[in-house]
């Protein structure tokens, strides 16, 4: 696993109004891994990813992308363009255009309109799409219009379509929420193939048995604080986790 650190994080502090909702949060994420967020809902999962997607400005604190990017001063176009990845909870595909076009779109994210109509496609770009296609298991499904997905099926195009532009981080909250459990197993699968000795995965995720399948390490945030950091096995037998967390 390479040990190049691809998110630093050091004494963040978030506050709205007087809340402090992250409070002297360190953290590393290395490429290679995949690491799971957990805490309890207010723990400031979401506050953290919308700090490091540029969505919003931290009072305090170093926010850096392959140690050089300041992603603190960044605005969200250029932190996505810089190779970060977010994917919502809620899928937001193009519903009424079929799975192809919708990866399509997100190849030209980033372009003007007139631009996006007018560009062609590249040979290079043509051929990632394919590959992401037989990646989400959607190749067979590529005309058929997103509406007519299942809802396993929508997230997994949603990851498509980040995934055309080859993200160095890939930030998936709640990827299975609403899963049948077959899709679960099936995303399970889909994680482990992306992961990559270039790529830094962070799930925020309730589920404990599907973070445990995926993720090598957890950090466990509680009321904006890490309350403790390790494999699933060593984070389950923290007292302080136990206590706040999983002993309810
Ligand atoms: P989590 O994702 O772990 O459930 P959040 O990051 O959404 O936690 O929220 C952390 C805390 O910050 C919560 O108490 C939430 O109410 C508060 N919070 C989040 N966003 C805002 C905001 N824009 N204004 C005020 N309070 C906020």
């Amino acid at each position: 696993m390479s040990q190049t650190i691809a998110l630093y994080i050091n004494g963040l502090n978030v506050r709205f109004g007087g809340f402090a909702a992250i409070t002297d949060l360190t953290l590393e994420i290395r490429y290679g891994e995949s690491r799971a967020l957990i805490g309890p809902n207010g723990a400031g999962k979401t506050t953290l990813m919308d700090v490091i997607t540029g969505k919003t400005r931290p009072n305090s604190g170093e926010v850096f992308l392959d140690r050089k990017l300041d992603l603190a001063t960044r605005g969200e176009a250029e932190i996505a363009r810089s190779g970060i990845g977010r994917k919502f909870q809620k899928p937001s595909v193009f519903e009424a255009l079929p799975v192809a076009q919708n990866l399509e779109l997100a190849v030209r994210r980033g372009l003007g309109w007139g631009e996006m109509v007018m560009s062609r496609l590249s040979v290079a770009q043509r051929e990632r799409i394919e590959e992401v296609l037989v990646t989400i298991g959607l190749q067979e499904d590529r005309q058929r219009k997103a509406a007519e997905l299942s809802h396993g099926q929508k997230q997994w195009l949603e990851i498509g379509m980040l995934l055309v532009a080859e993200p160095k981080v890939l930030l998936l909250d709640e990827p299975v929420a609403g899963m049948t459990e077959a899709e679960s197993e099936r995303t399970v699968e889909l994680i482990a193939s992306l992961r990559s000795p270039d790529r830094a995965i962070v799930v925020v995720e309730h589920d404990m048995e599907f973070v445990d399948r995926v993720a090598d390490l957890v950090s466990v945030l509680h009321e904006g604080r890490l309350l403790g950091e390790g494999s699933m096995q060593a984070v389950r037998t923290n007292p302080k986790v136990i206590q706040v967390y999983l002993g309810r």
